[in-house]
């Protein structure tokens, strides 16, 4: 499932670094781990990592974990953790792994610092308008159904305690979509296991989430850029220099469907129970843990450029708004978010 991928500039900067400032002899050895997982693709590159890393067991390890926060956090498995607890009809408290627990509760943090505009219950309203594992839809749905399904939703009917752990929902319809926090859980996570693996110097991005540790094959920081939010080509928006960092972005420009000339996309404002309207395209959040850019991402576009914005800054979150003009797409940007820019 696509989405606003931020282009690895890496690969064009590496066009410009190799014909302005060296050889192909002077870049340190970079290798690259890459497969599929959660609906979307995953590489991770390593930079000059030592000889005696065991890079294929490496390789292994990174795929299993990431084949297990699949398997506890999808909702497109059926069988999945999240899943069963979507299924279950009880709103008493129900055993779940540590790692789910600790998923949760962090995604409901950010909800409450949001004011739930990241809300992880949107997913009767994910589902409804067509963006989740039920299927595509083509034309909105009945006002009837988004109030039906906005009775289900509220970051504020989940609750959890992780000590047992276990978590629990006020009402036993209530479906929790992890969409727009578990990709950015699971690029923090492999980053982490490259660290555990003494591998300092690396770039992990799955499904468009990245985070970048150390240096590039050039020994720079890595040269991440935001892509401009076309439909159907690619162009670099900015270019950011980044160093033991995370990226993420939200956008309505790759997971839409258009109806009687408006643009319906995947990101749900929980408050009216529907795609955001504004003329914000894309978000892009740089933090230092790739779930928090990823959730932040989403809430920013939900709040739009206005809010969202001032939002941003009085969080200090470096946040990069692309905002439809009449004259074209302009950026609003925070302070934090232009230091980063070349
Ligand atoms: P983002 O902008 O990062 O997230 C948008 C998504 O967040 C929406 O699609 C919606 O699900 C959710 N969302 C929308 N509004 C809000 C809101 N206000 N608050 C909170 N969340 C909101 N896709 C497949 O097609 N097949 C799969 O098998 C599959 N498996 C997955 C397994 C896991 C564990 C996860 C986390 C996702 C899986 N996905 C799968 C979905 C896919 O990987 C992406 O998560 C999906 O495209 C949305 O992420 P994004 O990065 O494109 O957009």
């Amino acid at each position: 499932m696509a989405k606003p991928v931020p282009l690895l500039a890496e690969m064009l900067a590496a066009a410009v670094l190799l014909s302005a400032c060296e050889s192909p002899n002077e870049r340190l050895p970079e290798y690259e781990l890459a497969g599929q997982t959660m609906g979307t693709t995953y590489s991770v590159k390593l930079v000059a990592p030592d000889e005696n890393i065991d890079r294929i067991g490496l390789g292994e390890k990174l795929h299993e974990k990431l084949v297990y926060i699949d398997g506890s956090m999808s909702t497109y498995d059926q069988n999945s953790e999240l899943s069963r607890f979507n299924a279950a009809e009880s709103t008493d408290w129900i055993s779940v792994s540590a790692e789910l627990c600790s998923v949760i509760s962090s995604a409901l943090d950010l909800s409450s610092r949001t004011d739930g505009a990241f809300d992880i219950t949107v997913g009767p309203l994910v589902n409804l308008w067509g963006f989740g594992p039920e299927g595509v839809i083509s034309v909105p749905p009945a006002d009837d159904q988004i109030t039906a399904a906005r009775s289900r939703i509220g970051f504020e009917k989940v609750s959890t305690d992780c000590g047992l752990p276990a978590i629990k929902k006020d009402q036993t319809d209530i479906y929790v979509d992890l969409s727009a926090f578990a990709k950015g859980y699971a690029v923090d996570q492999s980053a982490e296991l490259l660290e555990a693996n003494d591998v300092a110097n690396y770039l992990v991005e799955i499904g468009g989430e990245l985070r970048v540790g150390g240096h590039n094959a050039a020994g720079k920081p890595w040269a991440i850029a935001v892509e401009k939010p076309l439909d159907n080509t690619r162009e670099v928006q900015s270019v950011m220099n980044l160093t033991n960092s995370a990226v993420a972005t939200s956008g309505d420009y790759r997971n839409f469907f258009e109806y009687d000339g408006n643009r319906y996309s995947h990101t749900i404002d929980p408050r009216s129970g529907r795609p955001v309207t504004h003329e914000g395209a894309a978000v892009t959040v740089v933090s230092d843990s790739a779930a928090d850019a990823d959730a932040l991402a989403t809430a920013l576009l939900v709040l739009g450029p206005d809010d969202g914005l001032k939002f941003a800054a009085n969080q200090g979150i470096a946040a990069n708004f692309l905002v439809r003009t009449d004259s074209g797409i302009e950026h609003q940007r925070t302070a934090g978010f232009s230091a980063l820019v070349n």
